[in-house]
Order: structure tokens, then sequence, then C-alpha cells
């Protein structure tokens, strides 16, 4: 199985790189839908796509409304869509608003109370965490693919309360908005620096980090500071969209 790295940038979409979006398209896993979601049409694999978001912040679902012609154009039959309910009911009453788009919204709607445990099309379990330090908060996931744990966390400060949760993952693909250079906008807006993830990845024994959400003003290689992130913890790889990690590798 694959996941596939649509768009791994946070706020706005730059040259480098979409808004956040993840795809696992063999069981049609979709993790938040930023404007990358423009992308899905191309790897759809499933006749069910079930779309799972962190919050409603406009860089993790403004590119649901592309997807109203999945089921004219690619055959996909049903799409589900899950998410806390004060983030499902922005979804449905602002994002879909007449106002704002014209076509109403294309899915099925599952209400999660954090911490609930979701059932995929495919019957795949995925764990859901309450994540606080955000402005509106947001939900960490946790799956098993391929016989490998996997956590996907954005759009949170690194404080400690979901480290039980992402113990011993093989892989942890979170948000680092900010190098360390600015913690202090980090404190504001709720969001990763880079050292408090270092340290998190280390402590939680993680067996592989892949950095995605980063912040769109910089587009340079390394807009974190991977020298000093690695003699914390080494086994990380900033992504770019495209990126494709084959778990059966
Ligand atoms: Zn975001
Ligand atoms: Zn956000």
């Amino acid at each position: 199985m694959r996941i596939e790295f649509l768009g791994t940038g946070g706020f706005h979409p730059n040259e480098r790189r979409h808004t956040t979006c993840l795809m696992v398209p063999e069981i049609g896993l979709i993790l938040d839908c930023g404007t990358a979601g423009f992308r899905i049409a191309e790897h759809i694999e499933t006749k069910t796509l079930d779309l799972l978001l962190s919050h409603a912040h406009l860089d993790h679902i403004c590119g649901l409304t592309y997807l109203v012609t999945l089921p004219i154009i690619h055959n996909v039959e049903k799409m589900r869509l899950f998410g806390a309910q004060h983030v499902l009911d922005a979804v449905r009453d602002s994002l879909f608003s007449e106002a704002i788009f014209p076509v109403g919204p294309p899915f099925e709607f599952h209400t999660i109370t954090p911490g609930d445990s979701i059932e995929l099309a495919n019957g795949t379990q995925i764990e859901s965490f309450p994540l606080t330090t955000h402005p509106g908060g947001s939900i960490a996931y946790r799956f098993e693919l391929d016989g490998q744990q996997i956590a996907y966390v954005t759009d949170t400060t690194v404080d400690g309360t979901y480290t039980d949760f992402i113990r011993g993952v093989d892989l942890l693909i979170h948000e680092c908005y900010f190098p360390d250079s600015s913690s202090d906008w980090a404190e504001t807006t709720g969001h990763t620096h880079s050292s408090t993830l270092a340290e998190l990845a280390q402590s939680a024994n993680v067996g592989r980090l892949v950095i995605t959400h980063v912040d769109p003003l910089n587009l340079d290689d390394d807009p974190i500071g991977l020298d000093e992130f690695k003699k914390i913890y080494s086994n990380v790889t900033i992504a770019d969209d495209g990126l494709t990690i084959d778990l059966s590798k």
C-alpha cells in the first residue's frame, strides 16, 4: 500500500506546495482536503472514498468543493466525510452555503467524537485523539496499514498530551510550520516548531518522521533547520507534493 502526499503546505498554496491532503488510494482513505484536493481524481482506485478531517480551517477543507465532479466523471459511488460536529457543520453550512459554492455537498456526514474509533469502508480501523492547542481544536489519527502503525498529527503545538497516542508508530506524519527562530509565532498560532517535534519523535520512539504542513512563505529545501533537528532525531524527511511512501518496502 502507498501513501500519496498530494499537498504538503499549510495556510496557502505556493509554487512548490498545495495545501494539505494525503491519500491512500488502495483503501480510499483521504486525510484532509486543502487545495491539493484537485489531485485526488487522478489517484482514485475505489468506489467509496472516506475523508477524515483534522479540523475545518480552509487549508484543510477548501478542496472538498473540487470533489463534486467525482461521482459524475470518476464513478465514485459514495463519499463519507468524517469530522467533529462543529467541523462538519462548518463544511455544510459555510463552505457549501449557496453564497460560497453553487452546489450542495456530495458527502455522507459522519460525526466523530474525538477518541472514537472509525471503521473505513474496507474495514480498516482508525483511532482518533483530540488536540486542543490549535484555535478551534484538531483531531489526530492513528491506524495500521500493511502491518505498520501510522499516525497523522497536524495543527497543534507539541504539548505532551498526545505522546502516548503516537508512541511506537513506524511512521509519524506531523506538521512543522515553524523553525525554532519563530517559536513565539508557533505558540501564538497553535502550531509546531522544530525542536519540540524532534524531541517528541525521539521520546515517543517513532520509527520514521515525515514533516508536512510547512510554512508556504518559505520555499527553501530546508524550511525548519534540519541540521539542528537531526542532532535530536535523525530519521526525518520534509515532504514535498508528489512524495509517495510505499509501505511494502
Ligand atoms: Zn493548517
Ligand atoms: Zn488550522
